[in-house]
């Protein structure tokens, strides 16, 4: 395992590819780990070796969440804004986008797919973390900045001691910035990650993939990244001056690969997500006819 001073990497399998994350431990007293979506075995090793008291989730999406129930000692706290989501199966199909795409029936089919592991986990947080308040862990200060856009709540904790940010879902990744959650917003995703870029770090942690990155590479990771989102506002718009409608536009692949839209989540998240585009272009769209309403 990978560390810096007394942070130490845990990774999660592929690379740490959804549907896992990189996990952070902080070495100190106070024992706590950031997220728990590392690979299982690695985690219950850190438990063994160092100990586990306290869970801090930067957001409630699965791959973040899902080992929280193997440290049933441990307190958890998620960040102010998604406490109350995360705690009822509802509140997160709201903000998935279940109830949006596919209404009451949308979220009955939701409830019988999930995993119980993952809820149990949610119904174990027990407290919260304040945004933009220093922290010490042992000696270990840590600012858990509110991130919005990826989620209303993503925080991201930033250790201005060591110089180093723990950015979790702005991974850097070719699939870009993620947003398709009814909780998710584009300008503000665009905003924090341009926040981000202005902390005095030197060193940036994402929860996928590559994981570590000086400051340099990870500005021109960043440029890379969000320029992804004006990419999709083109092809959207592209479509839409063919005379696409809303439900052929959600069939092309906008964001995920045309042929894994037939999987229920994934198909509602592309809409979801092809929603916030339209909203940002201006465009109104027929949902099924092929007639276009108005377009800015
Ligand atoms: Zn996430």
């Amino acid at each position: 395992m990978q560390s810096i001073g007394p942070l130490i990497i845990v990774e999660g399998p592929k690379n740490s590819k959804v549907p896992f994350s990189r996990s952070l431990y902080l070495n100190c007293d106070e024992k706590v780990l950031i997220d728990t979506g590392a690979n299982p075995k690695d985690l219950l090793k850190v438990e063994e070796e160092y100990g586990v008291k306290l869970i801090l989730n930067t957001h409630y999406h699965p791959d973040h969440t899902q080992h929280n129930h193997l440290f049933p000692n441990a307190e958890k706290w998620m960040n102010p804004i998604e406490y109350e989501t995360a705690r009822t199966i509802e509140g997160i199909a709201r903000s998935n986008g279940v109830y949006q795409e596919w209404g009451e029936e949308g979220i009955k089919l939701w409830k019988e797919n999930l995993p119980l592991e993952w809820i149990q986990n949610l119904g174990e947080i027990s407290g919260t973390y304040d945004y933009e308040t220093e922290y010490s862990f042992g000696g270990i200060k840590v600012i858990m900045l509110h991130t919005p856009g990826h989620t209303s709540g993503l925080a991201s904790p930033y250790f201005p001691d060591l110089g180093v940010a723990f950015v979790s879902d702005y991974d850097m990744t070719a699939f870009g910035p993620w947003y398709n959650g009814t909780d998710g917003d584009i300008e503000d995703f665009i905003k924090s990650g341009e926040r981000l870029l202005e902390l005095d770090a030197d060193t940036y942690i994402t929860g996928h993939q590559k994981g570590v990155f000086s400051k340099q590479e990870f500005k021109e990771a960043m440029k890379r990244y969000l320029a992804i989102i004006n990419k999709r506002d083109e092809k959207i718009e592209n479509y839409v001056s063919k005379g696409f409608t809303f439900d052929e536009l959600s069939r092309v692949g906008i964001f995920y690969p045309k042929r894994t839209l037939e999987i229920p989540i994934f198909r509602t998240w592309e809409r979801g997500g092809i929603r916030k585009h339209l909203q940002r272009l201006g465009i109104i769209i027929s949902e099924t006819d092929g007639a276009l309403v108005s377009c800015r």
